[in-house]
This record gives C-alpha cells, sequence and structure tokens, in this order.
C-alpha cells in the first residue's frame, strides 16, 4: 500500500494547492479514513479565508464520506472496511458537562474538522471515533457526503422544532442548504412555504416539494406568510440580519425563526414582535451523529437528496471558488478516485 496520499491544503487565505503527505497511523481513540467524497460548504471559508484562527496549513472539508482502513488503540464499535462519514463537528468528549448532560453539539472540548485539524480535501484522513456517522448501503459516497453538514443542519433543526404534521414550515433561501430543507419539510409532512429572491426559483421550489413559492423581491415574505395562517417554524439558511427581520412577522403565535445561515450581519427584530405572540429568534449548530445517522437514514428512505456537480480532488480550488462564487447548482462534491 502507498505510503503517501494527496491532499489539499490552504497554506495561506484564499491559497489551496495539493500535496504529497506521508501516511500515519491513527492515535488512540482515532481512525484513519481512505476518503472516497468530500462535499465543499460555504463554511471551508472559515479555513481557506482565514476567518477562524488557523494553524496553516490545513487542510480544509467538513462532509466526507469513506472506508476505515485503520484503527488507533481503544477505539470501540467501528471495523476496519466499514464506511463512515464526518462532519463539522470533530467528536465529543465525553467527559466535560454538556456531553455529561447529553448535548453533545455542545461539547466544550470539540474540534472542528477541517479548522483545528485537517479534513476530508484529502485521500486519508484522521477522525476521531466519537465524531463518526455510519453511511447506509444505499446511499452512494458522493450522495451522501453534503448531508452530513448541510443535510444535517437543515434535518436536525426541523426535527427538534416545535411543528407537528400539518403546521406551515418556511424555508427562507433555496440555496446548498435551502434545498434541503425544504425537501425535508416536505417528507416530514409540513405545509411548505419556500422563500427566495426572483420568480426563476418557483419552479424549483415546486419540483423539491414547496407547497407555495414567496418571491421576496415582489412581495412581502411576512404578509404573504400571515395570509397562508402563519408559519409555526422558518429556517433561515440565507445570511443577512435584514431578511431575517424581514420574515419575522410571518411567524404565527408561538413560531419560532430558527437561524442556520452565518451572516456579519446583526439581525434586528423588535421586541413587540417577539413579546406579542411569544414568537422566539433561536440559532441551531449542526447536529450530533445520532442524529446524522438519522438525516442519512431519512435521506435513503424518503429519497431526499442534494443536487450535486462533483469534481476530482486536484480540481478543489476551482470547485471551492465556483461555491464560493454562488454558481454552484447545488452542492459541490469532491471526488477521490
Ligand atoms: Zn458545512
Ligand atoms: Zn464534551
Amino acid at each position: 500500500m502507498a505510503k503517501t496520499y494527496r491532499a489539499v491544503q490552504a497554506s495561506k487565505p484564499g491559497r489551496l494547492e495539493v500535496v504529497e503527505r506521508e501516511l500515519t497511523a491513527p492515535p488512540p481513540g482515532k481512525v484513519r479514513i481512505r476518503v472516497e467524497a468530500c462535499g465543499v460548504c460555504h463554511s471551508d471559508s472559515g479555513t481557506v479565508e482565514g476567518q477562524f484562527p488557523i494553524d496553516w496549513p490545513r487542510v480544509p472539508g467538513h462532509e466526507l464520506v469513506g472506508r476505515i482502513d485503520a484503527l488507533g488503540s481503544g477505539v470501540q464499535g467501528w471495523t476496519v472496511g466499514q464506511r463512515v462519514g464526518v462532519g463539522f463537528l470533530g467528536g465529543s468528549c465525553g467527559y466535560c458537562e454538556f456531553c455529561r448532560n447529553g448535548d453533545l453539539v455542545n461539547c466544550r472540548n470539540q474540534e472542528y474538522t477541517g479548522i483545528h485539524h485537517d479534513g476530508g480535501y484529502a485521500e486519508a484522513m484522521i477522525a476521531k471515533a466519537s465524531g463518526l456517522v455510519s453511511i447506509p448501503d444505499d446511499l452512494s459516497s458522493v450522495d451522501a457526503a453534503p448531508l452530513l453538514c448541510a443535510g444535517l443542519t437543515t434535518f436536525s433543526a426541523l426535527r427538534n422544532a416545535p411543528a407537528k404534521a400539518g403546521d406551515l414550515v418556511a424555508v427562507l433561501g433555496i440555496g446548498g442548504l435551502g434545498h434541503l430543507g425544504v425537501q425535508y419539510a416536505r417528507h416530514m409532512g409540513f405545509e411548505v412555504a419556500a422563500i427566495s429572491r426572483g420568480a426563476d426559483t418557483a419552479e424549483l421550489a415546486k419540483k423539491l416539494g414547496a407547497h407555495h413559492y414567496i418571491d421576496s423581491t415582489a412581495s412581502d415574505p411576512a404578509v404573504a406568510l400571515q395570509s397562508f395562517g402563519g408559519a409555526k417554524v422558518i429556517l433561515i439558511t440565507a445570511s443577512g440580519g435584514k431578511t431575517v427581520a424581514a420574515t419575522f412577522k410571518g411567524l404565527r403565535p408561538g413560531g419560532v425563526s430558527i437561524v442556520l445561515g452565518v451572516g456579519p450581519e446583526p439581525i434586528e427584530t423588535s421586541s413587540l414582535d417577539l413579546i406579542f405572540g411569544s414568537r422566539k429568534l433561536e440559532g441551531a449548530l449542526t447536529g450530533d451523529p445520532a442524529t446524522a445517522d438519522a438525516t442519512l437514514r431519512f435521506s435513503a428512505l424518503s429519497g431526499v437528496s442534494a443536487m450535486i456537480e462533483t469534481a476530482p480532488l486536484d480540481q478543489a480550488a476551482n470547485a471551492y471558488a465556483k461555491m464560493m462564487a454562488g454558481k454552484a447548482r447545488f452542492r459541490m462534491v469532491l471526488t477521490m478516485a
């Protein structure tokens, strides 16, 4: 077996380069994965543009699927040859206050994949066993990859939301996250309203399962949502504080806006809109590994899938640039074969 593997590393802000690296054995509690596919996510910019403090060089990528080819000591429950995935959260510690309360997402000692340690833009990667996700046989590695971050984030938020079957759920933004959010919301049994800019997204939104399409450039999305009775949940997958504020009045009393998209703008809502109607504004960070397992199983059972464009690993820089330019429809996935 080869002693080296190819990886694409960020060597300084904005620069991605293909390099050859030495294979190393997995340390205790970790596994080595032969990566087969890795999604390109907007959060990779945290590494590539250095928005997080990065210890250069760093391999980005937190939507990877591959097969375990070596186990570190003490790893239980996983076997060599098993197909696994790793998402944004690198694996919980098991002993901090939050882990002890069962809140693995907010583990105090959790690293972020591709940020604090090398991620999936590579033919091989070392991953913490507690962060691994199992991949159902009927999902290809390419199809499963984007579900580990974009899929998990939208699925987990909807699954933990207070909406019941038949309730109106709105998805703001039809991009990498939103095009999955609409499909999950439809398959979970909600009445689904998709909100985006422009009339040309209407057809796609309906195809993804939306019952209603609201063009936010042509009408006030809050008024439109209220005309359907008001949303129980609004999934905010677009960044931008003004867009969050513009939809907030579309919530019915007791409804919640869940922010999933990161942006620099502050979010402004009026205290009156919060108080009268007991509305809520909250954030949600991806999900825990068990919910990731559920995301993949649910996706396979219901036929939810990301719209994908693949690129070979050595084209990672181009794939990343295309995603950053907003030209990916809708998820770029790097393949290692
Ligand atoms: Zn991501
Ligand atoms: Zn912990």
